[in-house]
């Protein structure tokens, strides 16, 4: 029933609010609503329900995850300010703080759940909260079985046996959640945000659309196996940042995303990219990467290689380019993650 209210409800803003022309959104990424979590994944109460806030006074059309890649994938046409909201790991704060406000909002939202930390301990949500919330509004989606990092073969592991293992990680994660609250979309957030050519072969594989943790907006475009999200914690939770990213664009390039596991030789890696046609204003075009300012060359009239200026560092990073949009006040947003393992092949440490 409230998926029905909720297709005709965003039928009837398709209808009536400024379309977008290749259809755009921009996806919310949270993990805590809480004051006494860690602030690195934490955003307080009061600093969530002010997004909201201005969600809601500025406009926006807030639309399932689903409904939004259908709309993206076939080429549908979207509202020109379209947001997700998603939550990871399925904390108890989603339920106790954050889901009476987008209830009150008539906001729909996705969790992306580990299904073993499910009713594991009273940090985190049970079947009966997260039951609850999906008949209000509440998509429940792919997080595996027990949060692990993909990529990381365990010793003597062949490929075979790793995709085997992932694959039972996913598809268990899957079976759980639909026994527990009936069949949900094929979505699947990658743990830590961190996958490779090989993971998203896998995912792919397995009928699933990916979405990660590296900042951007996401369009017809973009890499169905690697969907971008704005992590919202800590220091890039406040008004003013939230404000443009959620205001922010697809980058107009052509092109699936590229292999993100750094070789050892391979510690400055270059950023192609391809622009599609149209009246870009590619000489604004920004990228900030390890080091800071990136070097920016133009290879053609719609192809520039970007490179960083120091090497990339073990872990996590990005680069994150930016250009302004042809809109006042927006911009155009593409980020590139890497992952570098420690120099002796061994993989670094959770922080
Ligand atoms: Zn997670």
């Amino acid at each position: 029933m409230l998926r029905t209210i909720i297709a005709a409800l965003s039928l009837s803003l398709s209808l009536y609010a400024p379309l977008y022309a290749r259809g755009a959104a921009v996806v919310l990424q949270y993990h805590h609503v809480d004051v006494g979590t860690p602030a690195i994944t934490s955003i307080t109460p009061t600093d969530f329900a002010a997004q909201l806030e201005y969600l809601d006074d500025a406009n926006f059309s807030i639309l399932p995850l689903s409904q939004i890649t259908d709309a993206l994938k076939s080429g549908l046409a979207l509202p020109s300010a379209t947001i997700a909201i998603t939550f990871d790991d399925a904390y108890s704060s989603i339920y106790t703080e954050a889901y009476p406000l987008l209830k009150k909002k008539k906001f729909p939202f996705t969790i992306f759940v580990a299904t073993n930390l499910v009713g594991s301990s009273s940090h985190y949500l049970n079947w009966q909260q997260l039951a609850e919330m999906a008949d209000n509004g509440a998509l429940i989606a792919n997080h595996t079985r027990s949060h692990l990092h993909l990529l990381r073969k365990k010793a003597d592991e062949s490929n075979e046996e790793w995709r085997q293992r992932i694959g039972e990680e996913i598809s268990g994660a899957q079976i759980e959640i639909d026994k527990h609250l009936g069949e949900s979309p094929r979505l699947f957030a990658y743990p830590y945000g961190e996958y490779n050519q090989d993971v998203l072969a896998l995912v792919a594989s397995l009928g699933y659309e990916g979405f990660g943790q590296q900042s951007g907006a996401a369009g017809a475009d973009s890499d169905f196996l690697a969907l971008p999200r704005f992590p919202l914690a800590g220091n890039y939770a406040g008004l003013a940042a939230f404000k443009t990213k959620v205001n922010t664009l697809p980058m107009p390039i052509r092109g699936a995303s590229i292999e993100s596991l750094l070789e050892p030789g391979n510690l400055r890696p270059e950023l192609v990219l391809n622009f599609t046609e149209g009246k870009w204003r590619t000489g604004e075009l920004t990228c900030y990467g390890p080091g800071g300012k990136m070097d920016i060359a133009a290879l053609d009239s719609t192809t520039f290689r970007v490179l960083p200026v120091m090497d990339v560092p073990i872990g996590r990073s990005r680069y994150n380019c930016t250009m302004p949009a042809n809109e006042p006040r927006r911009y155009f947003w593409y980020s590139q993650p890497w992952i570098r393992k420690k120099d002796d092949g061994s993989w670094y440490a959770e922080p």
